[in-house]
């Protein structure tokens, strides 16, 4: 149980970070959530988290914006008094081929999914090294792993959280952090809703275990690494993918 602990979930009005916002919530943590703008949705997280008994806010910042994540961050700690687990899983794409991708797609990529998980990791390091058992969970993708064709920002970005994981995870295991990477395959939320109906058939052909996954499947690797029985577990990177990648 994570009662009496704060996590902090980015991008968690909807998708992945909802489900784990609420599978954390669950099992006990009071949820800080952050969302870029769809204010509606996140409010209705926290009801949906409050029902189960915790305490649960949300706060609107980008997280590319460094200062404005110092902001945030100080905020939570104001309300929350403590901040244990961070789950940064903010992100976006901005697909397409290398020679068609502009400077401006490749940087705001980079800026939203990885900068974003420097910049909360940065601002809350020192907190959650206080916490008795800190974790960080970065959700990364497999296409950091394997690449990706029309995803070189993304890939990118993907890639660079998985360094960030590994050097995140030796430089706090001293203070008993620690800090593990999710590479998620295809999940079903808006960010593949938009994708063209033949490119789902041929993942999900591409896959396995023959389906394309869920928000929750994704959320119980994130409580897992959350608890108590994570606690050996540190700079990994661990694929929720049916199979893709194998
Ligand atoms: P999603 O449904 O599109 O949700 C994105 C979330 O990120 C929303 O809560 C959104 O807030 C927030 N967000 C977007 N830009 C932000 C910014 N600049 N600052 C702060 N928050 C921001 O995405 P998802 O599919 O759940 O993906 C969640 C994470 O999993 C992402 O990092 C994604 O790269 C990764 N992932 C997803 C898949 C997949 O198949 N879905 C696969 C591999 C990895 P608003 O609602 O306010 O816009």
């Amino acid at each position: 149980m994570l009662t009496g602990k704060t996590a902090v979930i980015t991008g968690a009005s909807r998708g992945i970070g909802k489900a784990i916002a609420l599978a954390l919530a669950k099992n006990g943590a009071d949820i800080a959530i952050i969302f870029a703008g769809r204010e509606k949705d996140a409010e209705a997280v926290c009801q949906e988290a409050e029902s189960l008994g915790v305490n649960a806010k949300a706060y609107p910042c980008d997280a590319s914006d460094y200062t404005l994540v110092k902001t945030t961050s100080e905020r939570i700690l104001a309300d929350f008094g403590r901040a244990d687990i961070l789950v940064n899983n903010a992100g976006i794409i901005k697909d397409g081929l290398l020679l068609r991708m502009d400077e401006a797609d490749f940087d705001r990529v980079v800026n939203v999914n990885l900068k974003g998980a420097f910049h909360f990791t940065k601002h809350l390091a020192r907190h959650i090294m206080q916490s008795p058992a800190g974790r960080i969970i970065n959700i990364s993708s497999v296409s950091g792993l394997t690449g990706n064709i029309g995803q070189a920002n993304y890939a990118a970005a993907k890639a660079g959280m998985i360094g960030l994981t590994k050097t995140v995870a030796k430089e706090l295991a001293s203070r008993n952090v620690t800090c593990n990477a999710i590479a998620p395959g295809f999940i079903e939320t808006d960010m593949t809703a938009g994708m063209p109906a033949a490119t789902l058939e041929n993942a999900k052909a591409a896959i396995p275990l023959r389906r394309i996954g869920k928000a929750e499947d994704v959320a119980a690797l994130a409580v897992f690494l959350a608890s108590e029985a994570a606690s050996y577990i540190t700079g990994e990177v661990i694929r929720v993918d049916g199979g893709l990648c194998i």
